[in-house]
């Protein structure tokens, strides 16, 4: 770490968590279930070069993540792009490359026919499907009900003979229907209920789907408490399953698509304290960091009650827990709190405080421009 420069904030990610992440989880799931990067847990562009030899696919939200992938060295027949309000210029980009549209709506199912019909390509579509269950204790459900994603189940049917008529290579189904699931159970009924769904809509639809994006869900544990998801149960149950689906699907690809679980506890976001102070006999330990890089942290992204992430003082790993401290950052706002009345060791100005967990949705998922205090530094080691 060096001197007291410019070196903090950080986060810090590392490449053996990765792999062994990865390979932990081949171990468990299936081996005809390929691995796919939801690149919107962590983009940055050496961890998507590193991911890019790991797994077997890139999920994309958006044209500019598209290109960071493809700065990344990804493939482009490996990505698949999904996200609602793809622009025009999106779909053109994605389109004249070759990437999987995951459509999201009828409308952008014709618009995208009709870029490629310009552009004198078939295009590669795939219909997301906005599903009739969720993920259960899902921390943000993405499926069930009215929704912004996907098309209602129902119209799936229609819209895919479309698709085939209007002569584009049709690749199969994306159904996502919620996340940061620590159940072992509830990922394996939502597999369960997804499998069925798709074995419905293929009989309806006549023509087996090249491909199924079962959806992720897998979560990381976080809280005190949480226990991590088992995986051996996730992976036996699909296998199962899988081996149960009718003859003529026996061709189709299956994958999953995963952010957090394959990189959220692979980082860790280091901060420097510059003050020790106390308030109405409270300690704060007030940090150069704070959540314009790690919003999730102070519990402002997707969470209703607030709770700490794992916390430890960096530069006294070995010392005794022995006070209560607030941790703060440095943003003169009350929503800064990164370690509300933690047990640490005894810290001062000048020691480092990590924050685990921050391998996904930390530094691309925070509002780096509040308050003008600077972006922080990453690095892969
Ligand atoms: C956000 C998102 C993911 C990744 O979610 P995690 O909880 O990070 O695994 C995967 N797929 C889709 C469609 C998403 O929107």
């Amino acid at each position: 770490m060096g001197g007291r420069g410019r070196d903090t904030p950080l986060f810090v990610y590392s490449r053996a968590h990765l792999q062994r992440r990865v390979a932990d989880l081949r171990a468990a799931l299936p081996s005809r279930v390929a691995i796919h990067y939801a690149m919107k847990g962590n983009p940055f562009p050496p961890l998507l070069r590193f991911m890019n030899a790991l797994v077997d696919g890139f999920d994309l939200a958006s044209g500019g993540e598209m290109e960071l992938a493809l700065t990344a060295g990804v493939a482009a027949d490996k990505m698949s792009f999904a996200g609602p309000g793809k622009r025009d210029r999106e779909l053109e980009a994605a389109i004249a490359r070759g990437v999987t549209i995951n459509l999201e709506s009828e409308g952008e199912a014709g618009r995208a026919i009709d870029i490629a019909n310009r552009f004198g390509i078939t295009p590669k579509l795939a219909v997301r499907v906005n599903p009739s269950f969720d993920l259960k204790g899902s921390g943000m459900k993405m499926g069930g009900g009215a929704k912004q994603f996907g098309v209602d189940a129902e119209r799936v049917p229609a819209l895919v003979k479309q698709i085939l008529e209007r002569g584009a290579d049709w690749r199969g189904f994306h159904i996502y229907a919620g996340s940061q699931a620590l159940n072992a159970d509830a990922i394996i009924e939502m597999q369960a209920a997804t499998l069925a769904l798709v074995t419905d809509l293929t009989a309806e639809i006549g023509t087996p789907p090249v491909h199924v994006n079962l959806g992720g869900g897998f979560g990381i544990p976080y809280f005190a408490g949480d226990e991590p998801l088992d995986i051996y149960a996730v992976g036996s149950a699909l296998d199962a399953a899988l081996g149960a689906m009718p003859d003529d699907l026996a061709n189709t690809g299956y994958c999953i698509e995963l952010g957090r679980y394959l990189v959220g506890e692979a980082g860790v976001y280091l901060t420097r304290i510059i003050d020790r102070k106390v308030s109405h006999g409270e300690t704060f330990l007030v940090t150069d960091g704070g959540l314009h890089h790690q919003l999730a942290a102070s519990g402002n992204f997707g969470t209703v009650i607030r709770r700490n992430y794992p916390i430890a003082i960096a530069t006294r790993f070995d010392a005794k827990a022995e006070e209560v401290v607030s941790v703060t950052g440095c943003l003169c706002t009350p929503l800064d709190m990164l370690g509300n009345h933690v047990h640490l060791p005894r810290a001062d100005v000048g020691d480092l405080v990590a924050i685990f967990c921050a391998g996904a949705y930390g530094a691309s998922a925070s509002p780096a421009n509040f308050l003008e205090q600077g972006a922080a530094k990453e690095i892969l080691v």
